[in-house]
């Protein structure tokens, strides 16, 4: 399936075949994977999966037990942290406290004995880019967590990495100015041109920014695709449980519309976009099954709001658009499930 002009874009970088373990803990599982010059890529997956450690791995932070890791084509399990030519911007490597927004972002320009107009200039231009100008002179204290992060953003692209490590980058900023971090951080690595990888556990994060994830389990690799690609088809069954809003049901045959399925002893998983609620009273738009159920809970998000409706026993999650009429805890609704997925082992198969 080679073109001709696939030859030139090698990915930029490769792991093959990663072990890892602490102790007797398999961190890495055989983790292989593939990233393309310039784009970004999430690594997504549970607490503990081994998202960190394949940073670290990459990073010449940890050294692999066995496995291969290329940069830009070269095999790097030999070359030390700091000659990789990656910049990092990890939790644990925050700014330093008693340096101004300049010299925290000059100082790796210094280690490397960069003549003094060069890194003036190299600095506040980073500092504008990062729209940052006019707070050269300010210390961390004296930023907000937001502009903290710019500033790490900063000093990470400083020396001109080919590479960009980030470690849950937004974790310690609240939520608006997260939002707003995320597709500015997303504009900028497009703008420099940056091959980039971010560790989240947050699947929003990864699907909004992300032009690939790769999904952790078990310390192995257990899925890689574009978020679209992912959210709409998540193939196994770990994926189909761990993306969306998934709502699990042990039994789907207690449902009428799925009764005469054969599958009815798998596990069922449904999205709230899988399933309309109305009123008793409002018209069928549906030609399917429906069931009836109550409204236990309803929280309100903005543009809808999100009902818990018991039916048959089991708690459906279900989004009720703002503009169609309330409907309110302790009212009976009727429930239309227009897809599920039914679980087979560890696959994932969709049901129309
Ligand atoms: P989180 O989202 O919670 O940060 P993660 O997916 O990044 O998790 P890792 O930090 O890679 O997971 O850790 C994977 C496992 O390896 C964890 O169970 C962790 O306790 C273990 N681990 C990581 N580093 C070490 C270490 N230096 N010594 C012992 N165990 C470790």
């Amino acid at each position: 399936k080679l073109q001709a002009s696939d030859s030139a874009r090698q990915p930029y970088v490769e792991l093959r075949h990663i072990n890892k373990s602490f102790g007797d803990f398999q961190a890495s599982n055989d983790v292989s994977f593939t990233v393309e010059k310039g784009s970004l890529v999430g690594l997504l997956g549970p607490s503990g999966s081994g998202k960190t450690t394949i940073l670290r791995i990459l990073a010449g932070l940890e050294t692999a037990d066995s496995g291969e890791i290329y940069i830009n084509g070269k095999l790097v399990n030999n070359i030390p942290a700091n000659k990789r030519g990656i910049g990092f911007v990890f939790q644990s490597y925050a700014l330093f406290r008693y340096m101004t927004v300049f010299d925290n972002i000059a100082f790796g320009l210094r280690t490397k004995k960069v003549p003094k107009d060069e890194i003036e200039e190299k600095v506040n231009s980073l500092i504008d880019l990062v729209g940052l100008t006019g707070l050269n002179k300010r210390y961390p204290t004296q930023l907000s967590g937001g502009q903290r992060q710019r500033v790490a953003f900063a000093r990470a692209l400083a020396t001109e990495p080919s590479l960009l490590l980030l470690d849950e980058p937004f974790a310690a900023i609240d939520a608006k100015v997260r939002k707003e971090l995320r597709s500015w951080l997303k504009d900028l690595i497009q703008r420099v041109g940056i091959t980039s990888i971010f560790v989240t556990h947050d699947q929003s994060e990864a699907i909004e920014v992300a032009d690939q994830i790769i999904i952790t389990n078990h310390g192995h690799v257990e899925r890689s695709g574009s978020p679209i690609e992912i959210y709409s088809n998540p193939e196994s069954s770990f994926v189909t449980k761990f993306i969306g809003q998934p709502t699990i049901i042990d039994n789907p045959g207690i449902f009428k519309g799925f009764s005469k399925i054969r599958e009815t002893k798998s596990t069922a998983v449904l999205r709230p976009e899988f399933i309309s609620v109305t009123k008793l009273n409002e018209p069928f738009r549906y030609q399917i099954t429906s069931e009836t159920g109550i409204v236990e809970k309803s929280f309100f998000r903005g543009g809808d709001f999100e009902l818990k409706v018991r039916v048959n026993d089991q708690l459906l999650t279900v989004n009720r658009p703002i503009t169609q009429e309330r409907i309110v805890p302790g009212e009976e609704v009727r429930i239309f499930i227009r897809s599920l997925y039914l679980l087979d082992g560890d696959k994932a198969v969709t049901v129309l």
